[in-house]
């Protein structure tokens, strides 16, 4: 699932083959954008900001988001693309080289990025990350259940279901524990080294080890013992959004 670390590694690999080329073909796959054509315009930067991706250009960013199933492919220009065309929703090449996002779950264009993405709390990758404002924002609301606010992308940017159940699990809370009684510091530490540790990685891994089966403590492991105590690792459901409000948990080592 794409999360913070997801969203950094696309935007490496972006900026790479992008940045600092002029756009030579440009293909918006959507029909609000249909017409939008970028060609000439320079790529200025690429960045990832929680789990959103901002393409810059002198006038507009083109900003996108995973969601579920979004992936960005970067290839030499004419190598044939890994998933289907139908789920392609932009082509952009520069430099000989071509990038496609696809299933993208937000695609857009915005003249000021940073005003619509001010809403977001401190990147876990960010170059300004800020732990103490993180902590803060989580704390604002001592009520609410930790799992929630770990993915309130408000209180710090780039957590997801994976990471959310990861370190729940690492710190032997429950998710449904409210953040008053949950000790914020360690836990916004855990989250920023975890996803720091994983930026770059074409595999994540949260046990360090990269071995297949091995990578998770909890999440996707439902039925398996747990790799503490051998409990079997159970998996809650929370409201009707399918997958995207999963958690994974030791019903003995998180209370
Ligand atoms: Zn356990």
């Amino acid at each position: 699932m794409p999360e913070g670390d997801t969203v950094f590694a696309a935007a490496a690999r972006l900026r790479k083959a992008l940045a600092g080329h002029r756009i030579d073909h440009c293909q918006f796959r959507i029909p609000s954008l249909a017409t939008v054509d970028l060609t000439g315009q320079e790529v200025t930067a690429v960045r990832s900001v929680g789990k959103h991706l901002l393409i810059d250009t002198a006038d507009v960013s083109i900003h996108s988001h995973l969601k579920m199933e979004g992936a960005w492919h970067v290839h030499r220009v004419g190598q044939r693309w890994r998933r289907p065309g139908f789920e392609a929703r932009i082509v952009l090449r520069a430099n000989g080289s071509e990038a496609v996002g696809f299933a993208l779950g937000i695609l857009e264009l915005l003249e000021d990025p940073d005003a619509t993405l001010a809403y977001l709390g401190p990147d876990l990758l960010g170059e300004h990350w800020d732990a103490a404002e993180a902590v803060r924002r989580l704390a604002a609301d001592p009520d609410r259940e930790i799992g929630e606010a770990l993915l309130d992308q408000r209180n710090l940017a780039g957590i997801g279901n994976v990471y959310r159940s990861e370190i729940c699990f690492l710190r032997g809370v429950a998710s449904t524990r409210p953040v008053a009684e949950v000790n914020l510091p360690p836990m916004v530490e855990l989250a920023r080294k975890m996803l720091w540790a994983n930026r770059l990685r074409t595999t994540r891994t949260t046990t360090g080890n990269t071995a297949p089966n091995a990578r998770m403590w909890v999440y996707g492991r439902r039925g398996h013992g747990c790799r503490r105590c051998q409990t079997p690792i159970e998996r809650v459901q929370l409201g009707s959004i399918g997958g995207e409000r999963v958690i994974y948990f030791c019903p003995r080592c998180q209370s």
